[in-house]
């Protein structure tokens, strides 16, 4: 396949497309609000008319709708809707039923790996779907990525994907948590990376994130806002499963998104609790 067609260019479309135009693919990007680039299509109908494999990765569940509003229309057989935006399985299921009605295959692929793995081709990618379809997928979206695991039928990697999240976002807050209370003991953020990492809390998440804790540099590589959606989804996804603590950071996020902290990384909870250690004295 050469004819590859971005529709989004945030954080990470931006950078799939920028690799994938250096590789010598004819790439097309699309993006609701104007971008600057060689590949830059305005018109999505045009943007997706020839291309051979179409990846959708926008911000959630609505704005996927909108972007298959206008494509499903132009689709024919042949064509490779792949749908990375992170959404639930049922999300998942109904946008599947839309494309393939038209012919056109839809491939479930969510991904990990935030901002710096995006730019090195390290991504990871959960695809759903028929192994046929995984097979046709493989060789683009090879390019992109460090591993691409077949997770199993449609549905299934949207639900893997909101399992990962939630466990980062869980993640996350024990070690924003654990780093305040240092803080607010006097312990330098020198001292107390030196000790974690010499525990086995020690995670990839820590040694990722650390140089951001450590500068309080909350710019975004993966934002807030997405985190909070993807929280709400994998709630909305649990149904009747109970997830205490899980329901606890989702109130605490509200928290976040209410304070205008939502543009910024996931990781900038943390000024939370800053303002209520500033509030208390
Ligand atoms: P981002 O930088 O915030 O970009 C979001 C994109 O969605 C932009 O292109 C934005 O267009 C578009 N968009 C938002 N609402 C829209 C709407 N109603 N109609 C059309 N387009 C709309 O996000 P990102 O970090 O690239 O993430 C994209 C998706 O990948 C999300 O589902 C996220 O959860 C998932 N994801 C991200 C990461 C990560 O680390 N960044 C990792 C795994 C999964 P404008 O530019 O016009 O606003």
């Amino acid at each position: 396949m050469q004819r590859i067609t971005i529709a989004g260019l945030g954080i990470i479309g931006s950078a799939w497309a920028q690799n994938l135009h250096a590789d010598g693919l004819t790439v097309r990007g699309w993006n609701r609000s104007p971008k600057d680039y060689p590949f830059y299509e305005a018109n999505l109908a045009k943007a997706v008319a020839d291309a051979e494999m179409i990846i959708i990765v926008v911000a959630d569940p609505p704005a996927v709708e909108s972007l298959l509003d206008v494509i499903v229309p132009h689709l024919k057989p042949g064509q490779i809707v792949a749908q990375s935006s992170t959404i639930s399985a049922h999300w998942t299921k109904l946008f599947a039923q839309r494309v393939e009605a038209t012919g056109a295959d839809f491939l479930e692929a969510p991904f990990t790996g935030s901002k710096p793995a995006a730019e090195a081709r390290k991504t990871v990618f959960y695809l759903g779907g028929t192994t046929e379809l995984v097979e046709k997928a493989r060789p683009v979206l090879s390019r992109l990525s460090a591993r691409i695991l077949h997770v199993g039928a449609l549905g299934s990697a949207s639900s893997l994907k909101l399992a990962m999240n939630l466990n980062l976002a869980l993640m996350s807050e024990a070690l924003s948590e654990s780093l305040a209370l240092a803080r607010a003991e006097g312990i330098p953020d020198e001292k107390f990376f030196e000790a974690l990492h010499l525990n086995v809390g020690r995670s990839g998440l820590s040694d990722l994130k650390e140089p951001k804790f450590r500068a309080k540099d909350y710019a975004p590589q993966f934002s807030l806002k997405h985190m909070d959606k993807d929280l709400r989804l994998a709630l909305e996804t649990a149904g009747a499963l109970d997830l205490p603590t899980a329901k606890a950071l989702k109130s605490f996020y509200d928290k976040g998104m209410k304070a205008g902290l939502g543009d910024g990384d996931f990781t900038g909870m943390i000024q939370l609790l800053a303002e209520a250690k500033a509030a208390k004295k």
